[in-house]
């Protein structure tokens, strides 16, 4: 069923690029493969802009976008498809997920690694076809799965990959039974978590220089440390900060020479402050933050990387009190951060923080609807294209899809784009039903479906 909107796609544009022999090939090698593809009669948003094109065309070579321009011809072997006047805009970006973690935490801690990875190919596919060509994932083993999508052998978006958030003893990311004991008091030298990329927990700067290396050598495209307390843990309050700031600076070192930068899991005002401080430069969440701490984000040129939809779709059934208690706290501070977000012209990015089975993943695009409270559609729509693509490109020479732009309609940018039904700037939630809404969906020039 869902194979079949690949190969649909495939056989409709792709027929070239999907010969017999052509199912192993790397998707990049069979878009480049394949012939021009052709796109008339669309009005474009391309990501920037404040407004759609009148009708133009976008020509498409190999995986990038080669023209756009009202009346352009193409080679008679191109692939054409008439937009028919709807609207095409870049591929939905998402720079806070978690592919990996598609079951509960029992079934998690337990989970047979073929396992695991297996239901990410599947979430990395239906992200796909919700429209998301792009994103980013902040913690959990992912990068086989990634390597495996790239090559062409499953659909799925490009991702960038934290590998293993990192985790001191009791912080958001320790997952350990309260019976086993930290490695200094004889405790295991890792867990089985850890040997899965999804958590690894360090505590003083050398092992915190380690863990942060041990990540890069996994193939991480950036770091990721949870510096303060949580809406869902198990062992932290949320109003706790996590690690000190020579351990904080560690990993943020770490991140600077490796040519990349450092993501920070925090709500509180104090431990977002500290490790603004200490140099991370992608704040994730944030909800409790002053409004002298946004100055000093802006100061430092780091990015806020925000979430709504999670905080105002209903919280999981499993939920304590407690964790009910902290999440109406994180919810309550949005208004305030986006506030001052706005205010202080933040460098605000999109992300969903979605985490468990395929009916909560599914909220991911609550984000077009639950931002309305405080964005504008367009500011949404720039959030999700341009400005995520901006943060994107923060991981350099370690992003593995190297400086070709993403989240712009542009040329030489890649050709990750969807054609839809109804217009996104006049009404986000047309973003919330894919199914009947997106009729093209094209990721590195590979066209996954068309209906048109
Ligand atoms: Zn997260």
């Amino acid at each position: 069923m869902k194979r079949r909107h690949f190969l649909k796609g495939a056989t409709s544009v792709g027929a070239l690029a999907l010969g017999a022999s052509a199912g192993l090939l790397p998707a990049r090698a069979r878009a480049q493969a394949s012939t021009q593809t052709l796109i008339t009669n669309v009005r474009v948003f391309d990501g920037k802009s404040d407004a759609l094109t009148e009708a133009t065309s976008v020509l498409i070579e190999g995986n990038k976008i080669k023209s756009i321009a009202p009346n352009l011809d193409a080679p008679a072997d191109a692939a054409r498809i008439d937009g028919g006047g709807r609207v095409l805009m870049p591929g939905l970006t998402d720079l806070h997920t978690h592919l990996v973690w598609n079951v509960g935490p029992a079934a998690l801690l337990g989970g047979r690694p073929d396992y695991l990875a297996a239901l990410a190919l599947q979430e990395a596919e239906a992200t796909l076809m919700r429209g998301y060509t792009s994103i980013r994932d902040t913690g959990g083993g992912i990068q086989g799965v990634a390597q495996a999508i790239d090559e062409g052998h499953f659909p799925g978006p490009r991702i960038q990959s934290s590998h293993a958030a990192i985790t001191m003893t009791a912080g958001h990311g320790d997952f350990r039974n309260r019976n086993v004991m930290v490695r200094a008091f004889g405790g295991p030298t890792e867990t089985e978590l850890q040997r899965m990329g999804f958590v690894f927990h360090a505590d003083g700067v050398p092992e915190m220089l380690s863990a942060s290396r041990e990540n890069m050598r996994q193939g991480a495209n950036f770091l990721k440390v949870f510096v303060g307390g949580a809406v869902s843990g198990i062992y932290d309050p949320l109003d706790i900060a996590e690690y000190s700031p020579e351990e904080i600076a560690a990993a943020a070192g770490e991140a600077k020479r490796w040519n990349t930068y450092l993501a920070v899991h925090t709500y509180t005002d104090f431990a977002t402050k500290t490790a603004l401080e200490q140099g991370a430069m992608s704040i994730e969440h944030g909800n409790l933050m002053s409004e002298a701490t946004m100055e000093l984000l802006v100061q430092k040129g780091a990015w806020l990387s925000t979430q709504t939809g999670v905080f105002l779709t209903p919280l999981p059934d499993g939920f304590s009190d407690a964790q009910r208690a902290r999440a109406k706290q994180a919810a309550d501070g949005l208004d305030q951060m986006m506030t001052l977000a706005k205010q202080y012209g933040a460098k605000i990015a999109l992300g969903s923080d979605m985490v468990g089975s395929p009916e909560v993943k599914i909220q991911q695009t609550s984000e077009f609807t639950a931002r309305t409270n405080w964005f504008s559609k367009l500011e949404i729509l720039k959030q999700t294209t341009s400005q995520n693509g901006a943060l994107w490109a923060m991981s350099g020479p370690r992003n593995p899809y190297g400086d070709t732009p993403i989240g712009v309609i542009e040329p030489d940018a890649y050709a990750d784009l969807l054609i839809m039904e109804g217009n996104p700037l006049e009404d986000t939630s047309v973003l919330t039903r894919p199914e009947t809404n997106l009729s093209v969906i094209m990721k590195d020039g590979q066209i996954y479906k068309n209906t048109l």
